[in-house]
């Protein structure tokens, strides 16, 4: 094993392809379905489809590049997500000397 762990927030090719399987399982399971619907072939004799698409997945996931990767163990709980604390510019954090008083 080499310890890899899914970073939600990460941007690199192996955790964006986990984030792939279940918006994929979703659409195969709609296409085996209208396939039941239309055709002459039932669900019980296309369902192995989903699970070739599922191990397709896998493989890609575990091959694609950790190039950019952070660890989950890099990042605190309370860590600001990578791309620095404010990337969407907006208003500056209060500074800690000073009490800002409405009133
Ligand atoms: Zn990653």
């Amino acid at each position: 094993m080499n310890g890899y762990r899914r970073n939600r927030t990460c941007s690199c090719a192996r955790c964006r392809c986990s984030g792939y399987i279940g918006p994929l399982v979703l659409i195969t399971l709609g296409v085996l379905f209208l396939v039941d619907q239309y055709t002459m072939y039932g669900i019980g004799r296309t369902w192995p489809i989903l699970l070739i698409v599922i191990g397709t997945v896998k493989l890609l996931q575990w091959n694609a590049p950790l190039t950019g990767h952070v660890d989950v163990s890099q990042i605190g709980p309370g860590a600001p997500p990578p791309g620095g604390p404010n990337p969407g510019g907006g208003a500056p954090p209060p500074s800690d000397g000073q009490q800002v008083s409405n009133g």
